[in-house]
């Protein structure tokens, strides 16, 4: 029997911060994934501490920014890969009005630190911004499938991989510890992301999910360095190219492109920009969103049994510093913050 601290279930964004974290307090541990990573991997890969659509502070972004920055910096030395970059956000203001809250909200004490207070002139005629644009600061975007699969790599030569579907009628459950399939591990830590719901030791009833769709453009002519906000994400890819959305549905979890989404996005996309385009690819993926919009992390009936889940819309800018939560709770008995406590939706 093999024998490990931490069986892990799922490598998105929050399995690999919890390996990292493992890795740095040097405690053994299997990875098992599918190998087919659809949010993760589909996300914008953006990080960003303001709610750009009312200019106001993310829940803890400070916090969460300050982990996540040398958390990727690490990362990228550890795997040797450049995975960060420091794109800055431009959004788009709409009026005179909305040049005036950005000026209040940048002069706002949790807000300053990210919000310039200048107001930058549009001089792209690719671009349709006549009143300009507010620059975020400390903010950038990491390359989401550069991660995944120098992380994948890593852990394949480590031997702590396993890209299979975890099945779950073969957990036995002792009491100080669990075995799977002849690993025999003090915990297992489950970060599924929205595939969590066929996870029988899972509570769905306040797991909402939220799938997302990017279209994937060529515009040479588009000519932007910086991700531009308006009533949808233009991030750039380098070589001309574009992801452009993401939409919001809570119809529909099917990890398929649509027609529809494309529609929308189209419409939005042309408000933006009035260049030529070419859409080269469609991807879609599903958010794992809880109703009060803040993550899960921690334990319910089986104290070895822990959670990572609920990264919703900002999974890249919160899983480092939620991994260090989890594993303080986990290994240093401290308490989660009742917010994302996972205990808080027991009965
Ligand atoms: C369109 C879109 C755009 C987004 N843009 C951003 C953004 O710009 N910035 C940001 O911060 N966030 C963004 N997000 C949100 C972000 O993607 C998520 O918060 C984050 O990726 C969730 O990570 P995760 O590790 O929980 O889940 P996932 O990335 O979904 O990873 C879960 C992994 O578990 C594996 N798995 C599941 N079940 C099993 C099983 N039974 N056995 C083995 N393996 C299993 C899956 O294969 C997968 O690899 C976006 C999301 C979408 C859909």
């Amino acid at each position: 029997m093999k024998e490990v601290d931490y069986i892990i279930v799922g490598l998105g964004i929050a399995g690999i911060a919890f390996c990292k974290t493992l890795r740095k307090n040097k405690k053994n541990f299997v990875v098992y994934d599918t190998g087919i990573n659809h949010s993760t991997v589909v996300s914008g890969g953006v990080f960003n501490p303001v709610v750009l659509k009312r200019f106001t502070a993310v829940w803890k972004g400070s916090e969460f920014l300050e982990k996540a920055i040398p958390f990727y910096e690490e990362i990228s030395k550890q795997l040797k890969v450049d995975l960060l970059e420091n794109t800055p956000i431009y959004r788009v203001l709409n009026s005179i009005e909305e040049q005036n809250d950005w000026m209040v909200a940048s002069d706002k004490k949790a807000l300053s630190p990210f919000l310039s207070t200048e107001i930058i002139k549009n001089d792209n005629t690719a671009i349709k911004a006549p009143y300009g644009f507010g620059k975020v600061l400390e903010c950038g975007k990491i390359n989401p499938t550069k991660l995944i699969s120098a992380y994948r790599d890593y852990l394949q030569k480590n031997n702590q991989l396993i890209t299979e579907t975890f099945d779950y009628k073969q957990l036995q459950l002792e009491t100080d510890s669990v075995i799977y399939k002849g690993v025999s591990s003090t915990k297992i830590v489950f970060a599924e992301g929205a595939s969590v719901v066929q996870n029988p030791f899972f509570p769905t009833d306040n797991f909402v999910g939220n799938k997302g769709e990017y279209i994937i453009i060529k515009a040479p002519k588009l000519q932007s360095e910086a991700i531009l906000k308006g009533p949808l994400f233009i991030i750039p890819q380098g070589d001309d190219i574009y992801k452009v959305g993401a939409t919001y549905s809570r119809d529909d979890f099917s990890k398929d492109a649509t027609d529809e989404a494309r529609k929308t996005i189209v419409s939005k996309l042309e408000k933006m920009i009035s260049c030529d385009y070419e859409i080269i690819d469609q991807i879609a993926g599903v958010r794992p969103t809880v109703k009060d919009r803040k993550p899960l992390l921690g334990n319910l009936e089986h104290e070895n049994l822990l959670f990572f889940n609920g990264l919703g819309t900002r999974g890249i800018l919160m899983a480092p510093l939620l991994s260090e939560w989890l594993y303080d709770f986990s290994e240093k008995n401290e308490n989660l913050l009742s917010e994302v406590n996972i205990a808080r939706f027991k009965n």
